[in-house]
């Protein structure tokens, strides 16, 4: 049966104002899973004009420790429906139920850390000249548009609405228009929560015309985008009309070094899962190793070894390691570059083909070898389950193409000798660099990229700021005034 669901605008459920809905398809088998409405400018008109009200209304004069205490309750909330959230998110994105999961509980942890933040996020006293009182104040920046992508897709949107949401911002969710079901089921509970209609809305619709109403939207304050480096252009180009405040996560092609002094096994099982997690859907997946001369036979050998013995199925079934490709364009991009791999002469060492006979979207883990840095499959980002497996002969080399790229989002480095690894950590142009090991990633520390992988930070305190306008408060406690000189 499939799932009917509707938007969230000012507390109340509604269609879109068009009537039009638009399907949402389960990619490992085939089947529609569920309905919502396709949203558009007039949806968005709505939203934002319920957003603003909230913001100059009721919301203002939530305080910090009130707004803490909604978001305590949303995390149990959601903690308490786990099982029901991590099945929709399998459901629409093709990720297995242990990675949904393993999602849900990060996500729970994140209202959390930022009901946590709410009541910490300090201003400051400055300590300036005598007889003044200057200080900071954090304000919230105002209505935001929230546009996420459907790799993480209740995740990264939490790593958006917690912040925003504690920081006394009011949101527009944007989900992307493959996996909108868990944002618009989010509603329900961030309404049983008891924060105010209007400071929480879902519009979902395609971005070319929902998300990019958001971004033109005179009314809206700020937008954070997770999303392609392409569609991070676009919106920086038109978000500059209104010269909005724009947080931008996109696109990587994240390097990893094995240093020929690592411990082969734990850098093969960890460089394994780096590119296979999630089906290699991942911004910051390690898609790019590199190998020291010494050790590439070995790592070669072994990794392509244990990548053949990766289960890809139904996500559902507990012995799959990853599901399904969430759409067949996403799948027909992979099938694409694993093309042009070939053409350009790098071996196609493992997998290069779907994987079952049945409408299930399913691609066998993919290890190119001799792969050259210059080659567009080492270049460009795939967004799948395909290693590029290249050598390295000396730090100088190995640093050189790791940075030889227009990304900059992250990074690992394996070796033995951790001056070697400090050195890395300071010579990769990257926005988080992972030393001996594979990477989870913690609410407690900031995310983000440099060069086309964007910029600003998410999760953290650092989280905050891209909530949040800085005023600077002078008072005089008795000083001479400067004035003009009249009679
Ligand atoms: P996408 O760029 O196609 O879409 C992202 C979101 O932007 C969707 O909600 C989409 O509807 C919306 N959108 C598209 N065009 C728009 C426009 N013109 N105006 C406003 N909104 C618009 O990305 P995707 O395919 O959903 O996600 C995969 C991409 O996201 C990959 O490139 C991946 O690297 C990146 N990503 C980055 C991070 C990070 O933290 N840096 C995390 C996850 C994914």
């Amino acid at each position: 049966m499939t799932l009917m669901l509707d938007m969230y605008i000012d507390g109340t459920r509604v269609p879109s104002r068009s009537g039009e809905r638009f399907d949402v398809v389960n990619p490992a088998t085939g089947q529609v899973y569920a309905s919502v409405p396709k949203g558009g400018v007039e949806d968005v008109d709505l939203a934002v004009a319920a957003a603003r009200r909230a913001l100059e209304g009721e919301w203002r004069r939530v305080a910090a420790p009130d707004r803490a205490a909604m978001l305590g309750r949303l995390a149990r909330l959601l903690e308490s429906r786990i099982d029901e959230f991590a099945a929709a998110e399998t459901a629409h994105n093709g990720k297995t139920l242990f990675d949904a999961d393993f999602d849900m509980h990060g996500t729970v942890a994140c209202f959390d850390y930022y009901a946590g933040a709410a009541t910490k996020y300090l201003g400051s006293t400055i300590p300036g000249p005598a007889d003044y009182l200057l200080y900071t104040r954090r304000e919230p920046v105002g209505v935001c548009g929230l546009i996420v992508p459907w790799n993480f897709p209740l995740a990264i949107a939490a790593w958006k609405i917690a912040p925003a949401l504690a920081a006394g911002c009011t949101v527009i969710v944007k989900p992307a228009s493959e996996t909108p079901v868990t944002a618009l089921m989010l509603a329900d509970l961030v309404e049983e929560a008891g924060f105010p209609a209007g400071v929480f809305n879902v519009v979902s619709g395609p971005g070319s015309v929902a998300g990019n109403h958001l971004v033109v939207h005179p009314g809206v304050d700020k937008i954070s985008v997770t999303g392609e480096t392409t569609t991070g252009q676009t919106i920086m180009r038109t978000a500059a009309d209104t010269l909005k405040r724009i947080t931008l996560e996109l696109g990587g092609k994240s390097p990893n070094l094995v240093f020929a002094d690592a411990d082969i096994t734990q850098a093969v099982d960890g460089s394994l899962f780096l590119i296979y997690a999630n089906s290699g859907q991942v911004c910051d997946a390690r898609s790019r190793i590199f190998v020291q001369d010494a050790a590439y036979d070995e790592f070669v050998a072994r990794f392509v070894e244990q990548a053949k013995k990766i289960h890809v199925g139904d996500p559902t079934d507990p012995d799959n390691h990853y599901g399904a490709i969430t759409s067949s364009r996403q799948l027909e991009k992979i099938e694409y570059y694993v093309e042009i791999g070939q053409k350009e002469g790098a071996t196609l060492a493992c997998g290069g083909a779907r994987v079952g006979e049945g409408p299930g979207l399913f691609y066998a883990p993919t290890a190119f070898t001799g792969v050259d840095n210059s080659m567009r499959i080492a270049r460009e980002e795939i967004f799948g389950p395909v290693a590029c497996i290249g050598r390295f002969s000396d730090y100088d080399d190995g640093i050189t193409k790791a940075n030889d790229t227009p990304f900059g989002l992250a990074a690992t480095v394996w070796t033995a000798d951790l001056t070697t690894g400090h050195r890395a950590a300071h010579d990769i142009r990257a926005g988080g660099v992972w030393i001996n090991t594979s990477e989870f990633l913690f609410n407690e520390s900031p995310f983000g990229g440099m060069k086309a992988s964007g910029f600003g930070r998410e999760l953290s305190m650092h989280g905050m700021d891209a909530y949040t306008e800085l005023k600077t408060v002078g008072v005089s406690l008795g000083a001479h005034m400067p004035t003009f000189p009249l009679d």
